[in-house]
């Protein structure tokens, strides 16, 4: 029994190499592996074969099977998928997604070109015109490839890095604005940058070093007069705010600094503008305040919020994009207008 299992083993491997060699022509050799902070908890992943029975846990998976994740969720097995197996791990592929394990984190590692497919997917709507879709791709491809964006894996799944849908399948739309951009990316002073989306802008982008700190000298701010600028309002209330600090709401301080993005608040301690809107957001859910740019207005029990844009402001504004492609113009046109001081240029390229 442990023969035949080392030599499916092998075979497995052998499996894995000729997939990734035979996905890999160009540039999808780089393979992305992503935090699934959704499933955060999962310690255990149960795994179907394809082709070949594959022995997990004392027991034969055959083909055919779903996976089933501890979390209860269920994935059904596709003809894409494939298997590998090292160092005692285990990662499994469902259209294009591979499930893993390590310690007691839920990983997947995907080829670039497939992630690039599902975060479009999962971060630009089907009916936005496709030189849109092509800038995004550009934007992701750009993002993923300029360094490291966590500890553990290159990027997580969730709207922090970009959203990555359940595997499923890909309509040709996407595919397509990933191939008409194959191997391009934006740098500045021939680095790759990791440029950022943002859904609203709110008619003006802001540079990345207003946000996050740092020099981030590629980025700078756009009067983006291609879209419609998002207006939103959360209410709440004094009791929800007093469970985030004992300082009283009204003797909070919030410094505003620049067009209207908060600069720090001082909440009992001084944080950044960015931290206090993620400490927010923790709070209410993603989506209550939709920006990092906002005024705060108590009226006696009651808070609201009042902002404009939506997402952290920082790069391309996809609504502006989306305009700018329905006017008639061009990927790379919408780029050099989000990022002005940046480049394209092919991997591997001149
Ligand atoms: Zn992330
Ligand atoms: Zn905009």
């Amino acid at each position: 029994m442990g023969c035949c299992y080392f030599s499916m083993k092998a075979k497995f491997k052998i499996l894995a190499v000729l997939c990734i060699f035979i996905l890999s022509p160009l540039f999808a050799d780089r393979m992305v592996s992503v935090c699934l902070f959704w499933n955060r908890s999962v310690d255990s992943v149960m795994v179907s074969a394809m082709s070949a029975p594959l022995k997990l846990k004392n027991s034969i998976m055959q083909s055919g099977d779903t996976v089933v994740l501890r979390s209860g969720e269920v994935v059904n097995i596709e003809s894409d998928d494939y298997y590998a197996i090292s160092d005692g791990r285990i990662w499994r592929m469902v259209s294009g997604k591979c499930y893993g394990r390590v310690g007691k984190n839920l990983y997947l590692k995907i080829p670039l070109r497939k992630w690039i497919m599902l975060t479009l997917m999962g971060e630009f709507p089907e009916n936005y015109p496709l030189e849109a879709l092509k800038a995004g791709a550009v934007v992701l491809r750009s993002f993923v490839l300029s360094g490291k964006h966590h500890n553990e894996c290159d990027v997580c799944d969730r709207t922090h890095c970009a959203l990555l849908p359940r595997p499923q399948q890909i309509p040709e739309k996407y595919e397509q604005a990933v191939e008409r951009t194959k191997e391009l990316v934006l740098v500045y002073n021939d680095t790759i940058i990791p440029s950022p989306l943002t859904a609203n802008c709110g008619g003006r982008t802001i540079p990345a070093s207003i946000l996050w700190g740092g020099s981030a000298e590629w980025s700078t701010a756009v009067v983006d007069s291609y879209c419609e600028p998002y207006r939103w309002e959360f209410p709440a209330t004094r009791s929800q705010l007093e469970s985030i600090s004992k300082l009283p709401p009204e003797q909070w301080q919030i410094k505003h600094k620049y067009y209207d993005t908060i600069s720090w608040a001082d909440i009992g301690t001084r944080i950044s503008g960015f931290a206090f809107w993620t400490m927010l957001v923790d709070k209410f859910g993603w989506g209550t305040l939709c920006s990092p740019t906002f005024e705060m207005v108590i009226r006696g029990d009651s808070v609201y919020f009042d902002g404009v844009g939506f997402g952290h402001r920082v790069g391309l504004c996809q609504n502006g994009a989306r305009n700018m492609a329905k006017k008639g113009f061009t990927f790379d046109e919408i780029l050099k207008y989000y990022f002005p001081k940046t480049k394209l240029k092919k991997l591997g390229g001149d």
